[in-house]
């Protein structure tokens, strides 16, 4: 059975103490729930990650993930942080293809492939994020869109890779702008992204692929969206910043 997934990206957000404070708050909140089959992952920036993944030991189903990666494994790139470190630190998962990261920083499909692969090599989890802009949906243009993104993306990795990735539709007309897809909009996007699986890879792995919504997620329609059949958690930015706003979040699938 695929995992239920609610992920947090903090984006450049929170000082390190209010980062070790807010991922305090968010372990003693979750402690004493019973999240079965659940992950709870936080993306913070790179100056939290190995102290908050060690605060993250203590609760089960709580993981810890970064926010980008460089392509290459090590070497002379000032300024840059390799899949290698990230693990080191203890983060297990990390956020490729942030429609962010691709707008402001001219991440190409190809550049994409590329740390979707070195994060595999080294053990690293890519959520993978995928998803149309406001044009390209008001153009009817968006299931090409997302179906170009996984072909240049993840569908070039052998089976055994891509079972090991999560995707996450994020509709960049829904981030950080109050406008959420509807559970409707969404669910068709997600259901398209499953048949596409199915398609490149087989029903088993299409079954077993967590695909997260994001974009305006926040604990009022959180439940609506948690409950389409093909939605299975959330990617949040604005509501994981918020210790309540999250922890409700993750209840939803309580
Ligand atoms: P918001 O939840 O702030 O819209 O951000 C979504 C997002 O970009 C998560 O990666």
């Amino acid at each position: 059975m695929r995992k239920k997934i609610v992920a947090g990206n903090w984006k450049m957000n929170l000082d390190y103490q209010e980062g070790l404070s807010l991922l305090s708050e968010i372990v003693n909140m979750v402690k004493d729930e019973v999240i079965g089959n659940q992950q709870v992952i936080i993306c913070s920036p790179f100056i939290h990650l190995h102290a908050i993944a060690s605060l993250a030991k203590e609760v089960d189903n709580v993981s810890i993930g970064a926010q980008n990666i460089y392509q290459e494994e090590s070497g002379a790139y000032t300024g840059e942080i390799s899949a290698k470190q990230i693990l080191s630190t203890g983060a297990k998962y990390v956020i490729l293809g942030h429609s962010e990261r691709r707008a402001y920083f001219g991440e190409s499909d190809e550049l994409l492939a590329k740390k979707v692969d070195v994060s595999l090599k080294n053990n690293l989890t890519p959520i993978f994020c995928i998803g149309e802009t406001k044009e390209e949906r008001e153009a009817g243009d968006y299931f090409n869109i997302i179906k170009s993104q996984l072909q240049k993306g993840v569908f070039h990795l052998s089976s055994e890779d891509f079972s090991k990735v999560i995707i996450a539709y994020e509709p960049v007309w829904a981030i950080g702008t109050g406008l959420t897809a509807s559970p409707e909009q969404a669910q068709e996007v997600h259901a398209f992204i499953r048949k596409e699986i199915e398609e490149y890879y087989n029903a088993v792995i299409a079954d077993n692929t967590s695909i997260l919504y994001g974009g305006s997620c926040n604990p009022k329609n959180a439940p609506d969206l948690f409950s389409q059949a093909d939605i299975d958690g959330g990617l949040i930015g604005g509501a994981s910043l918020k210790s309540r706003d999250f922890t409700d979040i993750i209840k939803v699938f309580n």
